[in-house]
């Protein structure tokens, strides 16, 4: 708030005033006393001439007849007069040189400037007969002078006075008190309150430079008061709408967290940080969003595109996260953020990532479940028929693409059925469990199938560079014979089953499935034909 004390400043300026007139009173004062002691000094040795004038018939005479009592008379009679300091009458020597006449009076130095009159004989015009001097009074002159001076100055100063009173009575009533005013009216404006904005008022003249800065600042304040009334209005709107979206922001049920250029998390919303509690408010702050997550490839694909202006700004994706001993699903919403200032101003920015997780563990751990239920046989956990086929369909379409094998073995238990009828139907499922751990340690390469095609029929497949018939025939021997080891079907009995198996190899014994699996059942049943318990291939026994 600015504060003016216009008091001083009227002070200040009639002191001024009174300091200048003042100065101007000496200094006009000295220079009116010297030009004026030079003047009277000039009238008064004028009058002192006219006076030696007016005495010189009369001296002449008192000369002539030599008479000292006219002389001293005559002499007396100039003193009398206040401009004369001093006066002498001298007579002409006479035959002898001797000086008879002589008388003077007052001050009378020969070294001071003095009216000398010489005076003439009263008959003879040529003839001089003594001179009358006349000393003025120089003192007398110089007091008049200072007298005059002393005068004129209190003149000089009243005047002075006077007028610095007036002129600060104007400049008080003109200048000092309208800004006074408007310095209190400025005062009350508060510029954090609008309504103080209220207009400045100068009634004492429309033109004046004062009146022309009023209308200015009133000019000036209205704009003001439309800006910052705009901008409170504004600030007063984002703050609500700041706290609206704070609030879905902070209560959302659904996690919310925003990425940015590198995928490091910079907000997180409380949701979000309950879902990932196993890590610290601190670890989450800094954390790759992606190190988060298990498909984190396909994560960081999607979120390229994200970020591709050409693309769309949204995208969903089901992601899945280890937390602890858990696995967890989230169903994310991905959108794109382009801060539209930015955009406007033409600065290039890499996009902000926000996203919206939706906890679907649940859900998505039964789907697994059913679709896992859809594809495996219940009682031993191998993929059942059907998804099987659709796996080796799949896998034989690889392989013959990329000119690899698939050896395809078919495996039928030997005699399985007594174990059935001699020990129950229950230690018959524990024999298929067992037959299908034992199919699931030996073949566990990534690739590798363990299907349950029914009853005790079962296919071990799995995907070769190079066929080695040698090692394919070492490997589903040692198949055999594990296979072969007794089964605990009770803390107190065991049994024992074989296996017959026929194997067939593509792409030589079929390019289709059918064929395939045709050719493999073929061999399998020539085994179980030729005595069982034995592997064959389908490349021996097929002519
Ligand atoms: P072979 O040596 O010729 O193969 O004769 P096998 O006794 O093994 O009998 P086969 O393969 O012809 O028949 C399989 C038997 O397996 C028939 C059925 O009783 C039995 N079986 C089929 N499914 C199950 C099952 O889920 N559990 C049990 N315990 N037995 C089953
Ligand atoms: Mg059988």
């Amino acid at each position: 708030m600015i504060k003016v004390n216009s008091h001083n400043l009227y002070i200040r300026v009639a002191l001024s005033i009174a300091m200048i007139a003042i100065v101007v009173s000496i200094v006009s004062s000295m220079l009116s006393y010297f030009s004026g002691f030079k003047e009277k000094k000039n009238t008064n040795y004028q009058l002192v001439q006219q006076l030696a004038r007016t005495t010189e018939k009369t001296a002449a005479i008192a000369a002539y007849i030599n008479d000292k009592e006219l002389s001293q008379e005559i002499i007396n009679g100039l003193l009398r007069n206040d401009l004369v300091q001093g006066a002498s009458l001298e007579g002409d020597a006479n035959a002898k040189g001797e000086i008879e006449l002589f008388i003077a009076n007052g001050t009378t130095n020969k070294n001071k400037e003095a009216v000398i009159v010489k005076l003439v004989h009263p008959f003879l015009d040529d003839t001089y007969i003594g001179e009358l001097a006349i000393y003025p009074n120089d003192n007398f002159i110089k007091q008049q002078a200072q007298a005059a001076l002393i005068k004129e100055f209190i003149l000089m100063l009243i005047q002075s006075i006077v007028i610095a009173f007036f002129v600060s009575l104007v400049v008080h009533r003109w200048l000092t008190k309208p800004i006074q005013d408007l310095t209190d009216s400025f005062a009350k404006i508060n510029p954090s309150e609008p309504e103080t904005f209220t207009k400045l008022t100068y009634k004492q003249g429309k033109r004046d430079e004062i009146s022309r800065l009023t209308r200015g600042i009133n000019a000036l304040m209205h704009e003001l008061h439309l800006t910052i009334s705009n901008e409170q209005a504004l600030r007063k709107k984002t703050q609500e709408l700041e706290a609206k979206f704070r609030l879905i922001f902070e209560q959302a049920s659904a996690g919310i967290c925003l990425l940015n250029d590198k995928n490091i998390i910079t907000t997180s919303n409380p949701a979000f940080k309950r879902y990932f509690s196993v890590f610290s408010e601190n670890q989450l702050s800094n954390v790759y969003f992606t190190d988060l997550v298990n498909n984190a490839d396909e994560l960081q694909s999607l979120l390229l595109a994200i970020r591709d202006n050409k693309k769309p700004s949204q995208a969903t994706l089901d992601i899945e996260c280890s937390l602890g001993d858990r696995t967890v699903w989230f169903h994310c919403l991905f959108a794109r953020l382009t801060d539209q200032r930015n955009t406007q101003r033409g600065q290039q920015q890499v996009p902000l990532v926000e996203v919206i997780l939706h906890d679907i563990t649940e859900r998505t751990e039964r789907e697994l479940k059913t679709r896992f239920e859809a594809d495996h046989d219940p009682l031993t956990g191998l993929l059942n028929r059907r998804a099987g086929e659709k796996r080796l369909t799949k896998t034989l379409r690889e392989c013959i693409n990329n000119n690899s094998h698939l050896v395809v073995m078919m495996i039928d238990l030997d005699k399985f059925k007594p174990i059935n009828d001699t020990y129950g139907h229950e230690a018959g499922d524990k024999v298929l469990i067992e037959t299908a751990h034992r199919f699931k340690t030996l073949f566990h390469q990534k690739n590798d199938m363990c299907i349950r095609l029914g009853g005790d029929e079962f296919i071990v497949a799995r995907q070769l560079n190079k066929v080695d018939k040698k090692e394919i025939q070492k490997h589903a021997t040692a198949l055999l014979n594990e296979l072969q080891q007794k089964v605990s079907i009770s803390s107190t009995q065991a049994c024992a089953v074989g296996a017959s198996i026929g194997i067939a190899i593509a792409p030589y014994d079929g390019t289709e499935l059918h064929e395939l699996m045709h050719n493999g059942d073929n061999t399998l049943y020539h085994v179980k034909e030729t005595g069982r318990g034995r592997v064959a291939f389908y490349d021996d026994i097929k002519n």
